[in-house]
């Protein structure tokens, strides 16, 4: 009888069996694109609610952040406080939504902005880092109820304004959420099946990864893999959280990501990536003497700027000397501004920028205990009579810049010359 009753009424089972699982499930904005979309995640959520708590982080719908940014572009605001509120706003339309639709399905869910929580963050507007989640908040909720719906992206500072995490954050929301909660899974669920050897939507011979290691997706994302934030994999591997990417419209099992102790087999070379988000500034005639580059890029660090790669061309005659560097594009102006406005730190002859360039890197675990790898890709660039402006290595990873013209070509023939092709 005991039995009878709790298959008849499921609703009964939670309080029987106390022990359930906390899951973190993450959509992104192709996910929840419209209606239409927002209920086919309600759908997934009323399957896994049977034997879960769920926290369920929403992005914007797609399109929707981009157009944000458009607006604050077009008012060319400068201001971050007012900029992050304009930026995260497209979070709460979907959670509200999301919210209501699984009410009036009776599951018992609330919507949760950053701030209510709070997730705090620091100051960086725009690139902030999440600094504290309180936690016993979060499980008061989950007593009341059975679903959050918690806006991704977004948190609030110490002054109390709105921060925003940077382009693509709300992946880093849903870890720092799984790994502050302790939750038995983080599902991140988006419009490809996983993450794959190369980005699917240029390379159609691209392939999907059962098994990586957070080294390697830490590598793909910082190189421009978009599927995950790269600080959402760091803290991830920080906390040995294994994170499985997945669809939610075929539900095929996804890509895990873990840590490498779990992985049988260690690709040479598991993925390609490329990133047009960078933009090179080349310095000529600036001083060939100890401490410029200290100097130079200490003046960068002030400003906060995230300087990649950097070549420095020795000068002929030993008193002059060229030095090129990367930064991403959004930072580019503010670099030269910078640069422009020390002359009486630093002093050169002249500065020019380049957006028309392409970063595209090789990356894989075996990389390490495996020589010709580098050399393969460079041999691969000249067959293709594609010039190498930059190189820059990690111990599993090789990245290159290129002229930006040549960004498919070049990732496609690569993917080719180290056999990921499918
Ligand atoms: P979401 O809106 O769900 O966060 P994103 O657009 O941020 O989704 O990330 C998914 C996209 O990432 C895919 O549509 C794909 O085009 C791109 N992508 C780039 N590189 C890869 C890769 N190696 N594997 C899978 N997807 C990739
Ligand atoms: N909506 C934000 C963006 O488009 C955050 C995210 O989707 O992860 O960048
Ligand atoms: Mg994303």
């Amino acid at each position: 009888l005991f039995f009878n009753i709790i298959i008849i009424i499921p609703e009964l089972n939670k309080y029987f069996f106390k022990s359930m699982s906390l899951i973190v499930m993450k959509f992104g904005g192709t996910s929840v694109a419209n209606i239409e979309k927002i209920n086919n995640v309600a759908k997934i959520i009323q399957k896994e609610i049977k034997k879960n708590k769920l926290i369920v982080i929403l992005s914007a719908m797609a399109g929707v952040t981009n157009q944000m940014q458009n607006y604050i572009e077009e008012i060319n605001s400068k201001n971050d406080i007012e900029n992050d509120l304009i930026l995260t706003s497209g979070e709460n339309v979907t959670i509200g939504i999301l919210s209501s639709v699984l009410n009036s399905k009776k599951i018992k869910s609330i919507p949760l902005l950053g701030w209510q929580v709070p997730i705090i963050t620091d100051n960086n507007h725009q690139k902030a880092k999440i600094l504290n989640i309180d936690k016993d908040r979060i499980n008061k909720f989950l007593k009341d109820y059975d679903v959050i719906v918690l806006a991704g992206f977004q948190g609030i500072n110490l002054q109390g304004n709105i921060t925003s995490l940077g382009r693509g954050g709300s992946d880093t929301t849903a870890v720092a959420i799984a790994a502050a909660t302790n939750a038995d899974r983080c599902d991140i669920y988006t419009d490809v099946d996983g993450v794959f050897t190369s980005d699917p939507s240029i390379v159609d011979k691209a392939r999907k990864i059962n098994k990586l290691a957070y080294e390697e997706m830490l590598e793909m994302s910082s190189t421009g893999a978009k599927v995950l934030h790269t600080r959402s994999v760091e803290l991830a591997m920080k906390n040995n959280l294994v994170l499985q990417v997945l669809s939610s419209i075929t539900k095929k099992p996804g890509t895990l990501i873990l840590d490498e102790k779990n992985l049988i087999e260690k690709e040479i070379v598991s993925g390609v990536s490329y990133s047009k988000n960078e933009t090179k500034i080349t310095i000529s005639g600036i001083e060939d003497k100890p401490g410029i580059s200290a100097k130079l890029f200490g003046l960068l660090a002030d400003g906060n700027i995230n300087v990649d790669m950097i070549v420095q061309n020795i000068s002929q005659d030993g008193i002059y000397a060229n030095i090129t560097f990367t930064v991403p594009n959004n930072e580019a102006n503010f670099a030269s501004e910078i640069l422009e406005s020390n002359s009486s730190v630093i002093s050169f002859k002249s500065l020019k920028t380049d957006e028309n360039v392409s970063k595209i890197s090789v990356i894989g675990m075996g990389m390490m205990s495996q020589s010709g790898v580098a050399q393969k890709m460079f041999k691969t660039l000249a067959d293709n009579s594609i010039n190498i402006l930059a190189i820059s290595t990690s111990e599993i990873k090789i990245s290159v810049l290129i002229e930006g013209k040549y960004t498919d070509i070049a990732v496609k023939k690569l993917h080719s010359a180290y056999n990921l092709n499918g």
